[in-house]
């Protein structure tokens, strides 16, 4: 997978198990040597090009919530995986994603990923680190999108002066730039933390959280600049608005981002859980 030969991919959410993963209905039963895998996921980001899944599965159904969950890696050419056909989505048209099914899928006792019942954590872990890393995109994308506003609102006229000369237009891309840096400034602050292992969970939510809103907003402000032209096809800013919605929904929603946030800041003041 280093070297770039497989394409792996994280399959955890399904049908009835997106925000609260701990649901999860997969099931992966011990049989001598093996472990048979039963189940589906769906909305699978690169199923369709994928070589190897990391599966989520229950593998003791009396444990409930996140505990007895296990992680197993399942390459796609084994009997029984089968990936239905592409998601047809709002944005981000460069990933795709699918539904994916086992039925009776037979993997070697090798194919658990490190301990058995530590699956649920080991999914935290991932999507944590994750969420920095989506925190990051975008304040790219903000950036590209001020860039192409900035540009825009210097050259295109009305009444024969640039539209960058209204104020309310210099309004928003001073919005644009305001947010931008607190949260570049935020992503940076936070990734120091999450390396040095002093905060690996409130801070990278609270990252997704605000870059992803900030986002939105800057990507709403770039059409709103570019006036009709900003809903055309034929520019940047129209693709960026609609990528931009789905960072607020994966790698756990904005609400689940408040949860954790929330959830955290008490738990560390000594609130008992429950
Ligand atoms: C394009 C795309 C790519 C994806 N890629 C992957 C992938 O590679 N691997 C993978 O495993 N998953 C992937 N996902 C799944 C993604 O992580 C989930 O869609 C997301 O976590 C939300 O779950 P859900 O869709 O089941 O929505 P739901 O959980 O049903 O949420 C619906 C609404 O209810 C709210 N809600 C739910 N629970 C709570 C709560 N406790 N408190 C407050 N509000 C709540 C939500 O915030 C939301 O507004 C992808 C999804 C998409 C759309």
């Amino acid at each position: 997978m280093a070297a770039g030969e497989l394409i792996g991919s994280f399959a955890l959410t399904e049908a009835e198990a997106g925000s609260d993963p701990a649901g999860l209905r997969t099931s992966a039963r011990r049989d001598g040597d093996s472990w048979v895998i039963n189940g589906s996921k769906r909305y699978i980001t690169n199923a369709p090009l994928a070589d190897l899944f990391m599966v989520f599965a229950r593998t003791n159904p009396e444990e409930k919530g996140g505990r007895g969950i296990s992680s197993f890696a399942v390459e796609t050419s084994t009997p029984g995986v089968t990936v239905g056909p592409k998601d047809k989505k709002m944005g981000q048209s460069g990933a795709w994603t699918a539904e994916v099914f086992f039925d009776d899928v037979r993997v070697p006792a090798e194919a658990l990923i490190g301990e058995e019942g530590r699956g649920y954590a080991k999914a935290l872990t991932v999507l944590s680190r994750g969420r920095l890393h989506i925190a990051a995109l975008c304040v790219g994308m903000a950036q590209r999108v001020l860039d192409e506003s900035v540009a825009y609102a210097a050259t295109a006229k009305q009444g024969g002066a640039p539209i960058g000369r209204f104020q309310l237009v210099q309004a928003m891309l001073a919005d644009m730039h305001a947010e931008l840096l607190a949260g570049r400034s935020m992503v940076r602050e936070v990734a120091a933390r999450y390396d040095s292992g002093e905060d690996m969970s409130i801070g990278p939510s609270s990252a997704k959280l605000y870059c992803t809103e900030m986002v939105a907003r800057a990507t709403d402000n770039a059409v709103q600049i570019h006036g009709g032209m900003g809903y055309l096809r034929s520019t940047p800013v129209e693709r960026f608005y609609r990528d931009a919605r789905l960072f607020r929904l994966y790698e756990g929603t904005s609400e689940v981002q408040r949860v954790i946030i929330g959830g955290g800041l008490l738990r560390e003041a000594g609130m008992p859980r429950g």
